[in-house]
């Protein structure tokens, strides 16, 4: 009665663990959104956006004074000119961006290169769209086995899917391994879709690089992010994609008939976050490396093994020796027994690595991350004896 592709995934883990969080009244570290206001300028903003009469349909790919502050932000951040009529195409969310893009590209059986650990989404997106995804591990320090991944690409493989800064990881992709990927795709005649929705929370001085921006991936990259994460604004659901003509009208294509549209009065509102000063970008990651800190500092106190990200706002921690149970098993037992949800790794390998791991968000108040610290705290010393 069925369709075959919805057997190929389940519902989000994510958001199952949010529903247990809730469940359990426990402080959800799983799902990474913040739990402190949006930028109170921005609120004002969708508020007047609705009071000034901003409510109907905008035109399908995107209101054209949105799509024009985008087109600039990423000429100059991203180093990649789009059109902002025929280039440029606003979405519901990256995620709606990112299966929009698969569905542009993919044939039935085209296979996907994904590095693992990936972000959940692109499992479901690949089975949606009938794509094969060929999994690359990184090497355990998150660098890139070359030989594994020009090992994935054959005459079959259509796209490949990457994410920087990187969730769950916190990598963020070097110059020199974007040129090895790049080479790779224009080698395999090969579509680059990249979700860059984390590009403006780095730590230490790494800078955010889109492949886009190479010359000989003008025109082979779908570039996707949004304002979910650098405002605060996860439920707003308006994310981007950029692309040449040809494929920004495929994409659009499958966009309108999936969506119509993004909500009109927050595109109207998303002018004003692109229109923020450069003070507010460095404040948000001096933000988030505070709270970087806090949660690595609180997980190596509890006795779980993590490394500190690059990017994003993630921690991929390794479950503390001794634990006895597997990632499913430890986040049920930490949100019911500790009271704080984390994500199992699972989540994000095809290999059994993943049951080793959970996923940590820091996207949250300190006041939240000390509490949680607490709690973690005096679990380890429950779990030690
Ligand atoms: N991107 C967020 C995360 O990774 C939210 C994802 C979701 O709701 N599935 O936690």
């Amino acid at each position: 009665m069925l369709s075959r592709r919805v057997n190929y995934f389940t519902e989000s883990v994510i958001r199952d663990m949010t529903r247990l969080a809730l469940k359990h009244e426990a402080i959800n570290l799983a799902q990474g959104f913040p739990d402190f206001p949006a930028p109170q300028e921005l609120k004002r903003a969708a508020a007047s956006a609705i009071m000034d009469d901003y409510n109907q349909y905008s035109i399908t790919w995107g209101a054209k004074d949105l799509r024009e502050e985008i087109s600039r932000k990423s000429s100059k951040y991203n180093h990649i000119e789009a059109d902002p009529d025929s280039e440029v195409t606003v979405t519901c969310g990256s995620t709606e961006a990112m299966m929009a893009a698969m569905l542009a590209l993919i044939n039935d059986g085209d296979e996907v290169v994904v590095f693992e650990p990936f972000y959940e989404n692109y499992g479901p997106d690949a089975a949606v769209s009938g794509a094969v995804p060929r999994f690359v591990p990184l090497n355990d320090d998150n660098s890139i086995d070359e030989e594994a991944l020009a090992a994935a690409f054959n005459k079959k493989t259509r796209a490949l899917i990457l994410n920087t800064p990187n969730n769950p990881s916190g990598k963020v992709f070097s110059k020199e391994e974007l040129r090895l990927i790049a080479d790779l795709c224009v080698d395999y005649d090969v579509i680059a879709v990249t979700d860059e929705i984390y590009e403006y929370i780095l730590y230490d001085n790494k800078k955010h690089i889109s492949i886009g921006s190479f010359d000989e991936m003008t025109d082979r990259t779908i570039t996707i992010s949004g304002f979910s994460k650098t405002y605060s604004v996860t439920g707003w659901r308006i994310g981007y994609a950029l692309a040449e003509k040809k494929l920004t009208s495929a994409l659009r294509k499958v966009h309108d008939f999936l969506t119509v549209g993004a909500p009109a009065p927050l595109q109207h509102a998303c002018v004003t976050a692109l229109r923020f000063p450069d003070s507010y970008y460095k404040e948000l990651v001096k933000m988030y490396d505070g709270k970087r800190k806090l949660l690595y500092n609180a997980l190596t106190k509890a006795g779980f093994g993590c490394t500190m990200p690059e990017g994003a706002y993630y921690i991929l921690a390794d479950i503390p020796q001794g634990a006895g149970m597997d990632d499913m098993d430890f986040a049920r037992h930490m949100v019911s027994e500790a009271g704080v949800a984390a994500v199992p790794g699972s989540s994000f390998y095809r290999s059994e690595t993943g049951k080793r791991k959970l996923r940590f968000t820091f996207s949250k108040r300190d006041e939240t991350l000390i509490e949680a610290a607490r709690r973690l705290e005096r679990a380890h010393t429950a779990w030690r004896n």
